[in-house]
């Protein structure tokens, strides 16, 4: 496939046929099944911050057209698209072609200011409605493909077959199977903002979610937004709250830089929270968005353009992203996994490193020492402690590297015997299965970290010890943070040891990778706040 180019999309203001703009619009679906319930979502939608509402009449049970539609257009508090959409296109209605068509007439004629068409029929639609189109009204002739997203050579013929029908503006939805499809998207319509037609492109699914996000960057004209979550007209619409007050959509354009997390789970991610409210505090130009990537590398292979630059790697990804890198940084390289990649403004080459221990270990020694008593002391509290990690992945090594720096003697359990025995050789430790745990009790006062997923929403009655274990230690840390207090620190704590939860590794990890990001100092306590608040 080829890579795109995407540093295009920097200047061209999208225009012609009177649509010159300078922001992408937000579109909210109204698929209510009467009119009156349509009126009270429109006002919702403004309230939103939509811009605009598009009026799915195939959810209408019962409607009469004529008196309907002008309803819906005089309470609609913002402009109005209409779109019919039939059962063979992925919509509600499977009446006569005629009678669907002529509400979409009627519509036009009666205010409404755009029409969706399909392609199918946009040329017979337009050559009727030819001298009878009000000026205001847009016609978007529009394609869905609910299978995959084409080639760009194929995308680019449908463009141009939807723009000879005499579309006023292209809508192309296709379907993401993996999110490096979006790509192709976005290379349309950087494209077209050349030739000055107004494009709406948009990938379906979770892998497709940054289309909607970042067409505000690369050129679409419009983006779909719902009211209510879950309550989308197409797979992997974000709401609306979501995309002005956690995507920050209003502040993306051309020059803005992405950032993003890379992961597979991904959405429950609070990073994207806490890095976008960060750009706003400081006034950074960047978007930080949620990544669901299935090959790593042919994500960064994909998305190479100076756009993008710089990413948080979580699981399952730090190991295999540390290939990718053109540079690792040392520490990184021995721990054998990275969680942040910046791209180097002067040459482009990816530069890994990891900011996981660093979090991780100044919050397990800042609790102990507030056990101790002694915040004063300068050795670590450590030093010649047993060290349990369960776990031998990306977090587990920066947790068993950073704890044995710091002089801890280390142990590592892991689900998999092999990896856990390979690390505890690497890094000069004794391994155990994750199943013989609950027997493991040599002495007491030991440190147990649990860097596995094991007790993450929503599985959040796991936990990979038993309560009776629990009491050989003097603290527990849980890399998981969503829940904040998982059942194993909930039992930890109940047993008596002190607790750290993974949000302190988690602001500890994302301060760093802020301002590695932007270059400036990150707005600590912001973080802490908001974290605290979306817990
Ligand atoms: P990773 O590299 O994929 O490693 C996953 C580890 O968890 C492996 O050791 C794996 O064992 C084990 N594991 C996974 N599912 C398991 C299960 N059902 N039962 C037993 N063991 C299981 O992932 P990672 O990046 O290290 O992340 C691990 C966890 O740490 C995630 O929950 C992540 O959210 C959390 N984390 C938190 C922070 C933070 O800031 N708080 C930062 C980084 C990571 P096998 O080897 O047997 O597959």
């Amino acid at each position: 496939m080829d890579s795109p180019n995407l540093t295009v999309a920097a200047s061209a203001e999208v225009g012609g046929g009177g649509l010159r703009r300078s922001a992408t619009l937000i579109c909210a679906p109204i698929m209510a099944d009467s009119v009156a319930k349509m009126v009270v979502e429109m006002g919702r939608a403004k309230a939103a911050g939509a811009d605009l509402v598009e009026i799915r009449l195939d959810h209408l049970k019962v409607f009469d057209s004529s008196g309907d539609v002008k309803t819906l257009i005089d309470q609609s508090p913002l402009p109005t698209l209409f779109t019919y959409r039939p059962k063979w296109e992925g919509g509600q209605y499977d009446g006569d072609e005629k009678s669907r068509l002529d509400v979409l007439q009627l519509a036009m004629e009666l205010g409404a200011d755009y029409i969706d068409v399909e392609l199918q029929v946009a040329q017979e639609f337009i050559d009727s409605i030819h001298d009878k189109k009000p000026e205001k009204c847009k016609v978007i002739v529009s394609s869905h493909n609910y299978q995959e997203t084409p080639s760009v050579e194929a995308l680019g013929n449908l463009v141009a077959t939807i723009q000879a029908t005499g579309a006023d503006i292209v809508k192309i939805a296709t379907t993401a199977l993996d999110i490096t499809d979006v790509a192709r998207i976005f290379q349309i319509t950087v494209h077209s903002q050349v030739s000055n037609v107004p494009i709406i492109g948009l990938v379906m699914g979770e892998r497709g979610l940054i289309s909607r996000i970042l067409c505000a960057k690369f050129g679409g004209y419009l983006t779909f937004g719902t009211i209510d979550s879950g309550a989308v007209s197409a797979p992997g619409q974000p709401t609306i709250k979501d995309i002005l007050h956690l995507y920050n959509f209003r502040q993306i354009g051309p020059d803005t830089k992405v950032f993003g997390i890379i992961g597979k789970p991904v959405g429950h991610s609070k990073s994207p929270i806490l890095h976008n409210e960060g750009f706003k505090s400081v006034g950074f130009n960047g978007v930080y968005v949620h990544l669901l990537v299935d090959d790593v590398a042919n994500f960064l292979k994909t998305y190479s353009s100076a756009d993008f630059a710089g990413f948080s790697v979580t699981i399952p990804h730090k190991e295999a992203a540390l290939k990718c890198c053109d540079e690792v940084d040392p520490v990184a390289k021995s721990i054998g996994a990275i969680n942040c990649i910046i791209r180097r403004p002067n040459d482009g080459k990816l530069y890994g490193l990891n900011t996981d221990y660093i979090g991780a270990i100044s919050a397990i020694e800042d609790g102990l020492r507030g056990s101790l008593n002694s915040s004063h002391v300068t050795d670590s509290p450590l030093a010649g402690r047993l060290f349990v990690v369960i776990g031998a992945g990306g977090a587990g090594k920066a947790l068993a590297y950073g704890a044995k720096q710091k002089g801890s003697r280390i142990v590592i359990a892991n689900r998999t015997y092999e990896r856990a025995r390979e690390l505890a050789d690497t890094i000069g430790g004794e391994a155990l299965s994750i199943s013989d745990l609950d027997k493991f009790h040599p002495e007491d006062g030991m440190i147990l970290a649990n860097t596995t997923s094991i007790g993450m929403h929503p599985k959040v009655d796991e936990t990979p010890i038993s309560k009776h274990a629990l009491r050989s230690y003097a603290l527990v840390f849980d890399a998981v943070y969503t829940p904040k207090i998982t059942r194993l620190l909930r039992e930890a704590e109940e047993s008596g040891a002190i607790v750290v939860s993974g949000s302190e590794m988690f602001i500890g990890q994302a301060y760093e990778q802020f301002e590695r990001f932007t270059g400036l100092p990150a707005p600590k306590e912001l973080f802490r706040k908001v974290v605290e608040s979306s817990s």
